[in-house]
């Protein structure tokens, strides 16, 4: 209590609040006994809130009881290996930043990583400053990936409230048309093919006919398009849809 008053002074002399101090929780997963207390020890002297697992049944015991912000992961664990470990959490849902921290550092072990699911690959022997600089970059895309409001031209959606407002009037949009519009307004100005945008609306797309997305592509058109001469989306023959 002392301490949040003391906050609240050092507010009013410079005008400006200071970020809450929300702990940043981190599950290191890492067998080795010298490096695991390293980690927690450096991680904790950085302001992070971390645990330290040595096992994959520990490390499964862990997610299951709260989630965190980062998870740094080695592969070669005594009960199991840390991809197949990565492999059942994305399989079931867990979406919690990965970093695999391994001393297979050869391309075919980093690519296997990242497309497994994990988002982030670093050897060892690693520099600590690295590490933190790496868990950091993985927070704040963490940070961008949580807004809650999108906005472009007179569109705004709010995606807690599943609302969306054109020029500041409601507008009624189907699930499917708010997902699709979801994914123009989180990559504005890029060109998106057809395969990514099925991939994310309809995920098996291979079953999907596509003229199916320029059917919604047309629906959305009409109920977002306010005035003809400066449409929301361009048509990229052959390629997808772009948001203007
Ligand atoms: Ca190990």
């Amino acid at each position: 209590m002392e301490f949040a008053l003391a906050g609240a002074k050092s507010t009013a002399i410079f005008c400006k609040r200071p970020p809450l101090p929300i702990p940043v929780k981190i599950l290191i997963v890492e067998d080795q006994r010298r490096l695991g207390q390293f980690l927690k020890k450096g991680l904790a002297e950085h302001a992070y809130t971390a645990t330290w697992v040595q096992s994959c049944r520990e490390a499964r015991d862990a997610l299951c009881e709260t989630g965190y912000d980062v998870i740094i992961l080695d592969l070669g664990l005594p009960d199991g290996d840390g991809l197949a470990l990565l492999q059942e959490w994305r399989k079931g849902g867990f979406n919690e930043p990965v970093l695999i921290l391994s001393a297979r550092d050869s391309v075919q072990d980093r690519i296997k990583g990242l497309d497994l699911g994990a988002d982030d690959y670093l050897a060892k022997p690693f520099s600590f400053e690295e590490l933190l600089a790496r868990v950091r970059s993985l927070l704040r895309r963490q940070s961008a990936a949580k807004d809650t409001v999108l906005e472009h031209r007179h569109v705004r959606m709010d995606l807690l409230g599943r609302t969306v407002t054109l020029g500041g009037a409601a507008v009624e949009l189907t699930s499917r048309e708010f997902a699709l519009l979801e994914i123009f307004l989180q990559n504005p100005g890029r060109i998106l093919t057809r395969t990514l945008i099925s991939e994310k609306i309809w995920e098996s797309h291979y079953d999907v006919d596509t003229n199916l997305l320029d059917v919604y592509m047309s629906k959305l058109r009409g109920k977002l398009d306010l005035d003809p001469a400066k449409p929301l989306f361009k048509t990229v023959r052959g390629v997808g849809y772009q948001l203007l």
